[in-house]
């Protein structure tokens, strides 16, 4: 193999030459990892949803108000607001699955592209005190390389420059995958999985709570549970795609 042949393996390898979603070759000069169709087919949120659990609610309702939707009525969510960026389908499934699964790390320029770019981005970040992600148990983390919450939070730690907290709230319980899991088990499997170490630095503080999927709301309510007994004044969850409340 001529030396030109692996320089090319390693360009493709972070600089893809194909869309990552639909295979089509890109074009170099303005396409990074997936083609201008596919970028305009991103799912995002767009729909009125409910501020406390993100489902989407009818034309008629307000998605201004505090009042919970018949969706996340009885869910005990212990998170204040929930904003989803996207959907949990087709590109960003597909961008997310790479990212996540297949350990692509590069590809967090693009999904943290999505959410620091997106208008609903200004709306919450100014008047966050500090930006906390969802935790990874250091097994599992050091498995994958990365915590793509943590990466996520940096993205929005730099772009608006507010404090970033990934060490305090910790996860101190390996669970297993909660993929097969029934809504129930998620709950069991979940309790006290997490640990917050110096309570006192989230006191009185208005959070931004950072996960990259959001499945059943279970584990970021958890979080946000502990983030609460430790004495934040509100924990404002942030996920790159849910796939949970889709419409
Ligand atoms: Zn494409
Ligand atoms: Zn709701």
């Amino acid at each position: 193999m001529a030396i030109s042949d692996y320089v090319h393996a390693l360009l493709d390898l972070f600089y893809p030459r194909s869309c990552l979603h639909c295979k089509r070759n890109l074009n170099d000069s303005h396409e990074l990892y997936i083609c201008e169709d596919c970028n305009r087919q991103i799912p995002y949120v767009n729909e009125l949803h409910c501020i406390r659990c993100g489902s989407a609610i009818g034309p008629y309702s307000t998605s201004t108000t505090k009042e919970v939707c018949t969706v996340c009525k009885g869910k005990h969510l212990h998170f204040d607001t929930m904003t989803a960026i996207a959907h949990y389908d087709g590109v960003m499934k597909t961008l997310i699955h790479k990212f996540k699964y297949a350990r692509q790390k590069f590809l967090f320029r693009i999904l943290n592209d999505f959410v620091v770019t997106h208008k609903k981005l200004k709306e919450i970040v100014p008047d966050i005190d500090v930006v906390v992600p969802v935790p990874l148990h250091w097994l599992k983390k050091m498995n994958r390389g990365f915590n793509q919450s943590e990466l996520l939070s940096l993205g929005i730690q730099r772009y608006f420059s507010k404090p970033m907290s990934s060490g305090n709230l910790c996860r101190i319980k390996n669970t297993e995958s909660q993929t097969h899991l029934s809504k129930s088990q998620r709950q069991v499997n979940i309790h006290n999985a997490f640990f917050v170490k110096c309570p006192r630095s989230f006191h009185g503080k208005k959070i931004l709570l950072v996960d990259d999927v959001l499945t059943t709301g279970v584990t970021a309510s958890e979080c946000s549970k502990k983030l609460k007994e430790s004495g934040a004044r509100s924990v404002h969850l942030l996920v790159l795609a849910n796939a949970e409340y889709n419409s």
